[in-house]
């Protein structure tokens, strides 16, 4: 792209959209070229800040004139890198988070019509003033958006039951690459009319469209709702106590959470205070500390039926031996304490310095099976690497994290630990990250459960994806986006 085409776009920008939503300060620019968890440092050229579809439409068709590359940007929390710009200093980026207005509540219909910018948060909020729930739950909620969510088909805590982004979305409304305006706010259930353009849309992270819409599903809010933090030997046990509990609970069963011990030494190493109400099932630290299981039941008919259901999974799973302790929270404020230890995970890696972060999937079955062998696998060629590992165990979804030698911290200051780990990091990634992919492989399994590709994992998708699957994407790809203006550099570009 040339200069004076990028100049030529902003002028016509700021006409279209007014100087205030146009930032181009290399200060108001950084931390919009930043990721979340600081492992990409764009620069980007502008900022928009769009505040309606139709004007973000007037934008691209703009940017396709003038060969404009552009970043759909929602909360900036995404983990794949997918919302940061390359360093060239010709991208623009765009945010969603001016589209700000619900345009429809039906609680008849269970639904709920949004623009992209709202975070989820707001949007759990505005269900729950509904008297209904909007179940996708994740530890980003209060910054993440709604359009994020779909763009990277977000999954969190709650798929076990209620799926992830996609299986919570009926509709939506994309700004095409091209700058044409599709209107798929459908409220329907049941719609089969051709190609289903929404789940092509749904997790292509920005890369295919902008999502400016979406028709939310709700759900009745479950009468009861109890939670327990379960101590358990190994994956192996964990597997067995997510047997007990889908054979007795069923549909009730709408969390299941498995940490390991690693994941809540984190925790516990830089923010003790979280992890202090799980201590006396978990352990407190070191030797001690085990792994562990949350599982949440959400009962239609009351809290004490709820009780009464996972109460019985906790005395089966010790009578079988796949537990050997549990905490049921008595409150609201005690259920709060143990979500918050396992919400706490990520935040406090990111605080203990770089990791390299997987986020693996495999069939359920053998999820056990996968942790073991590949625990012993790694330790076995990296004897001091930390295996924070935890996730989303009842999906067969994983984040199978290695953190850096402890001793390579011994006597530094915090910031020097964070270099040395960078360091180390740097050097072992690749080595680490395939020999992981290549047993995920080996398992039929998914590299990106829920995180996405971004710039993060696409060299790895291209390595074990199919030539037929990378040229059919790629195919989808230059049919909507011709110019190849939209995120060039992620997933499939
Ligand atoms: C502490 C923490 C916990 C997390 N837990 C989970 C978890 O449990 N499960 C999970 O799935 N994720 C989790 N995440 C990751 C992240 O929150 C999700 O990926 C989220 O969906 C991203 O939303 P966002 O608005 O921040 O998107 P961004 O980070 O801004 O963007 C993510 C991608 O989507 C694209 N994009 C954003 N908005 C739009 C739009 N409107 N139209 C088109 N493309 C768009 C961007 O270009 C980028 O490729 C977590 C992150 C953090 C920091």
């Amino acid at each position: 792209m040339k200069a004076p085409a990028l100049s030529q776009f902003l002028e016509q920008a700021v006409s279209l959209l007014g100087e205030g939503a146009v930032k181009t300060a290399p200060s108001d620019l950084e931390p919009y070229c930043i990721d979340w968890r600081k492992r990409f440092f764009g620069k980007a050229a502008a900022i928009l800040f769009p505040s309606n579809t139709e004007l973000l439409a007037k934008i691209v068709r703009l940017a396709n004139q003038h060969q404009v590359a552009l970043v759909p940007q929602g909360g900036n929390t995404g983990l794949s890198g997918g919302a940061t710009p390359d360093s060239s200093g010709e991208q623009v980026l765009v945010s969603l988070a001016r589209l700000q207005q619900v345009r429809e509540q039906d609680a008849v219909n269970k639904t709920l019509t949004v623009e992209a910018g709202i975070t989820l948060l707001r949007v759990q909020e505005l269900a729950d003033a509904m008297g209904l729930l909007f179940p996708l739950s994740l530890g980003a909620e209060g910054s993440a958006t709604i359009g994020g969510n779909l763009a990277t088909n977000a999954g969190g805590t709650a798929v076990l039951r209620y799926g992830n982004a996609r299986d919570l979305c009926l509709g939506i409304e994309v700004v095409t690459p091209t700058g044409e305006i599709w209107n798929g706010l459908r409220r329907l259930r049941k719609d089969n009319t051709g190609y289903d353009l929404r789940d092509l849309f749904i997790g292509s992270e920005g890369t295919l469209g902008f999502i400016t819409a979406a028709v939310l599903k709700l759900f009745p809010k479950p009468a009861g709702l109890v939670t327990a933090l379960v101590r358990v030997g190994s994956a192996t046990d964990a597997l067995a106590l997510l047997q007990i509990a889908q054979a007795q609970c069923d549909a009730a069963l709408t969390g299941f959470e498995y940490m390991s011990a690693q994941s809540v030494q984190v925790v516990i190493d830089h923010f003790p205070e979280v992890a202090k109400h799980g201590a006396q099932i978990i352990g407190s630290a070191g030797s001690d500390l085990s792994d562990s299981v949350l599982i949440e039941i959400s009962h239609p008919a009351s809290e004490g039926a709820a009780k009464e259901m996972l109460e019985s999974v906790i005395a089966e799973a010790i009578t079988q031996g796949a537990a050997s302790d549990a905490i049921l929270a008595q409150s609201m404020s005690q259920t709060k304490a143990l979500w918050h230890l396992r919400e706490t995970i990520t935040l406090a890696a990111a605080e203990d310095g770089v990791q390299v972060k997987l986020d693996i999937a495999v069939p359920v079955s053998k999820l056990a099976e996968f942790i073991t062998e590949m625990d012993r696998e790694m330790l076995a060629e990296f004897p001091e690497i930390r295996l924070h590992n935890f996730g989303h165990f009842g999906d067969g979804n994983l984040h199978y994290n290695l953190g850096a030698p402890q001793s390579l911290a011994k006597g530094l200051s915090a910031e020097q630990r964070r270099a040395a780990y960078r360091t180390y990091i740097e050097q072992n990634e690749e080595r680490l990250r395939r020999k992981v992919h290549d047993r995920v492989v080996a398992f039929n399994g998914s590299i990106s459960a829920e995180h996405g590709l971004g710039q993060l994992r696409k060299a790895e998708a291209w390595r074990i994806k199919s030539s037929v699957e990378l040229g059919l994407m790629k195919t989808i790809k230059q049919a909507l986006d011709p110019n190849g203006i939209l995120n060039p550099g992620k997933v499939i570009s």
